[in-house]
């Protein structure tokens, strides 16, 4: 073959395959929303910081490792403390997520957010994201000007997850230090912990050690593609649910006074199995015959809350939250209000999500 001829082929085949290698690098997309992995302080042994005082794209120039596993852009969605998260913030972000999904051009999401309601953000995408590509969420414990700051390698982690297929329809991911959880279980224990994050009795789904993932099981529950829950596109504000702590000596008045404050729903944090005083439950019975929806649920945790142990549901009208604690059945409780005040349907919800 002359050289010339050889030349042109050998060209072309390198083209040929560098644009294959372009094209087959999954595209990730970072929502970024502040928290502690966006956090700066003034000194490397600070324990006093900022939330969300650094951009994305400060985030995505400190992980340039990144470009070897995906092609990454960012968008900033907020920069707040999670602390400071609301029903506009959550509304924004999944309908930018679902924007996002529904064009070929993105493989996955990655989601940066503070860890202190990040169980709570990942489990209300779960439930209204249309998608079965990956959505990942991470944050972090120490500030990105920490010493030994755990944000890097966790973006690092949580954009490798985005971009791989087997990430697909397990739902809405939480990495946390290695750590793959569902959104359906993760749960915050712990104030300071770079390991703050567990999964308890359901166990993790799976784990990434820089950036290569080991897959153990997808969640039991429905969500994403699957979930019936919605957000209109001109969906302002979500229904009020107030949580309201169980105790010793627990009082009626808050339950009263958050059904008069135009709570459409409470969640109870209950002792044990979600119990409460008798004056509590008498309170409950009261606000659920106003037309409130109270859910039971509990504060240990861990286990599940279940129908009829020792609170007669079916006699009070109330629900049982079964495996999902607190702050996570305010979330359901929102989404399910937006479709009925039917104690049974919502009953159905928490039984099937
Ligand atoms: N309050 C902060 C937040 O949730 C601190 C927790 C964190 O991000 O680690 O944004």
């Amino acid at each position: 073959m002359k050289r010339t001829y050889r030349c042109a082929i050998l060209l072309a085949a390198a083209v040929l395959f560098g644009a294959t290698a372009y094209a087959e690098k999954p595209k990730v997309v970072i929502l970024a929303t502040g928290g502690t992995i966006a956090g700066a302080a003034l000194e490397p042994t600070d324990p006093g910081y900022k939330s969300g005082a650094v951009g994305v794209d400060v985030l995505i120039d400190a992980v340039p490792q990144l470009e070897e596993i995906a092609d990454v852009s960012g968008e900033q969605i907020a920069s707040i403390g999670s602390q400071d998260m609301n029903d506009e913030v959550w509304l924004k972000l999944a309908k930018r997520v679902n924007q996002l999904l529904a064009s070929d051009d993105v493989d996955g999401i990655a989601i940066t957010h503070g860890t202190d309601t990040l169980e709570e953000t990942s489990y209300f995408l779960q439930l209204v994201t249309k998608s079965d590509k990956p959505v990942v969420m991470t944050g972090s414990m120490r500030p990105s000007t920490a010493m030994s700051a755990d944000g890097p390698l966790n973006i690092y982690n949580c954009v490798a997850i985005a971009a791989d297929p087997a990430a697909r329809g397990r739902g809405v991911l939480v990495l946390i230090d290695d750590d793959i959880h569902s959104a359906h279980d993760v749960v915050k224990r712990h104030t300071t912990d770079v390991a703050t994050f567990t999964s308890g009795e359901p166990g993790l789904v799976g784990v990434s050690l820089f950036g290569e993932n080991t897959w153990y099981r997808a969640p039991a529950k429905v969500h994403t593609a699957k979930s019936e829950f919605s957000i209109a596109a001109d969906q302002k504000v979500l229904p009020r649910v107030d949580i309201i702590y169980a105790h010793a000596n627990m009082s009626p008045d808050l339950i009263a006074a958050a059904a008069k404050n135009g709570a459409k729903g409470i969640v109870i944090a209950g002792v044990g199995d979600g119990n409460m005083t008798a004056p509590a439950l008498a309170e409950v019975g009261r606000v659920v015959e106003q037309g409130v929806v109270v859910v039971r649920s509990s504060r240990t945790n861990g286990g599940i809350t279940r129908r009829n142990i020792e609170v007669n549901d079916d006699e009070l009208g109330t629900v049982a939250s079964m495996d999902l604690n607190p702050a996570k059945a305010r979330v359901l409780l929102q989404l399910a209000l937006l479709k009925t005040t039917d104690a049974k349907k919502i009953q159905d919800y928490f039984n099937r999500y």
